[in-house]
This record gives structure tokens, C-alpha cells and sequence, in this order.
């Protein structure tokens, strides 16, 4: 969708709400995949001089976990609220670009917020423990050698495995 921003700030009618799916499942993403589209609603209040621009978005994100590699997918809600100014519609340091109609390319935006408020480390859960470095299986693991100590204690209990064989 393109949100003609500049119409706005030119002839304001009141508040404007709106909706859209965007499918970006194509995109690249560091370290993520996303399972479907990304959905937001937008709204736009002009209070003054500013545009007030917010959204608020949902995705289903596709991942490894950091510490067990178990394949996940979980739900991931964000917003941001923007304040714009007319003189941003042609300022390229702004924090929005805009199109030379002074539109905003809200797919664009969402590509760039998604990147943006995607946590860098994803876990299964927050209490993930990780894999046993031992026997390699997801924690608490079966293994006779997992200790409960840190990673260090584990890779000298395989070291004492090896002298003692
Ligand atoms: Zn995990
Ligand atoms: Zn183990």
C-alpha cells in the first residue's frame, strides 16, 4: 500500500485507520523465516504540524532455537508510532523514507520493522537449557555424564571419559 502522506498534510479529512496483509514470506531475514504474511493495522492523526503515524503488526516467525535447534514458530506482535513532518517528505536523513509523491510504501516500512524488532537471539522458550554437549540431546537429557554444573565441568567430564577408557 502506498499512504499518500503528503495528501494528508494538504487536505486533512480526520483520522484515517487502515488495514493490510503484506505477504513478505519471500524476504530474507537473519536468522528467521516468517510462516505467512505480516498483518497491521495503521492509523494516522494529524495533531498540528505532526502526523502521528502508527501501527501495530502481527507475524508468525519460523526459526531454529538458539541453544536446542529445535524448529519453532510462534506468533510476534510489534508497533512503532512515527511523528512526521511535512518537511520529512523530502528529507532523506528523516526517519521514514518517502516516495518524490511523498508516499509511504507501508510493505517497505514492514520489511524494515520486522528486521528491526525481531530479537536477534530466538529461543524455544526462555528456560530453554540447550543441548547436552555430552550426547547431544535437548536437556534434561538421559546421559549418565551430564553434570550440573556450566560447560566447562561438561567438557571435563568427557575428558575424564576418554583417560578412564
Ligand atoms: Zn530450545
Ligand atoms: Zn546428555
Amino acid at each position: 500500500m502506498l499512504l499518500d502522506v503528503r495528501r494528508l498534510f494538504n487536505r486533512y479529512d480526520g483520522p484515517i485507520h487502515c488495514e493490510e496483509t503484506v505477504d513478505l514470506t519471500g524476504e530474507d531475514f537473519p536468522g528467521y523465516t516468517l510462516a505467512g504474511p505480516v498483518h497491521a493495522v495503521f492509523s494516522a492523526v494529524l495533531h498540528g504540524a505532526v502526523l502521528e503515524l502508527e501501527y501495530q503488526a502481527v507475524v508468525v516467525l519460523q526459526f531454529e532455537c538458539a541453544r536446542c535447534l529445535s524448529e519453532c514458530t510462534r506468533e510476534f506482535s510489534f508497533s512503532e508510532t512515527f511523528a512526521i513532518r511535512e518537511a520529512d517528505l523530502n528529507d532523506e536523513d528523516a526517519e521514514l523514507t518517502f516516495t518524490p509523491e511523498g508516499r509511504l510504501d507501508t510493505k517497505a516500512l514492514l520489511y524494515t520493522e520486522v528486521v528491526l524488532h525481531v530479537p536477534p537471539v530466538l529461543v524455544c522458550r526462555e528456560d530453554c537449557a540447550g543441548l547436552c554437549p555430552v550426547c547431544g540431546c535437548r536437556k534434561p537429557c538421559s546421559c549418565k555424564h551430564e553434570t550440573s554444573g556450566g560447560a566447562v565441568d561438561e567438557r571435563l567430564a568427557i575428558l575424564q571419559q576418554l583417560l578412564s577408557e
